[in-house]
């Protein structure tokens, strides 16, 4: 599943093909993926529209028009590049979206779980609205992170999947960032010490810019159209390593199922205290 690092250089990487650019005609190819109203709808919205800027917000990206922003949610399996407008289709190609200068943006989606959604100038979305900080921007006190988790009960490492505490943790970074800061991830939220808080605050950005940084090598895999990812997982401290030594102090990891989802952690660096 793409996470953060990875919608932030599909961003990057489509945003200089974008900007600029008028759009021509929309093809959705798989209704239900349109999530704000009918596709033709939102074709005939799109014609004409320039295209202003390309940005991220959590786990979507945001592409600015002139009326409003078109969203893309690359959901389990998504990507998005820009080519050269062609007859030929590869497979899987859900969305197509023809510019002015012969190019075309697509998405490419297998298991079509990616969404996509048109907004209006003054329209709201919910789930847009409801984001939390920004991984590798927000500035954030230890204060306003305590405040956020005073009424959680829940394990912190569920919590931090909530998109409306930072936007854009996912499953596999939600390990990574707890086993950096030090921190039991089956920890009640609301029991986290200033320590602690202050040990994930400095863990976020530092694990997501770090993936970042390392996905850049594969960017031209992750972009391909034939849809292999690149060589993120060799980079994993804890996700995906159980019953492997612990970089950092040779303990075995344990893995654990918690809110349905996989938790890998180190029980002598993430002591429950
Ligand atoms: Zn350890």
């Amino acid at each position: 599943m793409p996470e953060l690092p990875e919608v932030e250089i599909v961003t990057r990487v489509i945003r200089p093909g974008l900007r600029g650019r008028v759009i021509q005609g929309a093809v959705f190819h798989v209704a239900r993926q349109v999530v704000s109203g009918r596709r033709t709808q939102v074709t005939r919205s799109l014609i004409g529209q320039k295209v202003a800027d390309v940005r991220r917000r959590g786990k979507n990206i945001l592409v600015n028009l002139d009326d409003g922003v078109l969203v893309f949610h690359l959901g389990m399996t998504g990507t998005m590049y820009i080519r050269a407008r062609q007859k030929d289709r590869f497979s899987h190609e859900r969305v197509h979206i023809a510019l002015d200068n012969g190019n075309e943006l697509v998405l490419r989606d297998p298991r079509t779980f990616g969404k996509i959604m048109y907004l209006a100038n003054g329209q709201r979305s919910e789930s847009l609205d409801r984001l939390g900080w920004e991984p590798l921007s927000s500035h954030v006190t230890v204060n306003e992170l305590r405040q956020k988790l005073a009424n959680r009960s829940m394990g912190i490492k569920a919590v931090l999947l909530d998109q409306a505490l930072w936007a854009g943790i996912g499953n596999i970074y939600a390990s990574e960032i707890l086993w950096e800061a030090r921190v039991n991830p089956l920890k009640p939220a609301k029991r986290l010490t200033v320590d602690e808080c202050e040990r994930i605050i400095e863990a976020v950005p530092r694990i997501l810019s770090r993936a970042l940084k390392n996905g850049g090598s594969s960017i031209r895999n992750f972009m391909s159209p034939d849809g292999q990812s690149g060589a993120y997982q060799k980079q994993f401290r804890v996700y995906d390593r159980d019953d492997r030594p612990c970089v950092r102090c040779g303990t075995r990891i344990i893995r654990v199922v918690q809110a349905q989802r996989s938790t890998y952690y180190c029980p002598k660096c993430q002591k429950m205290r």
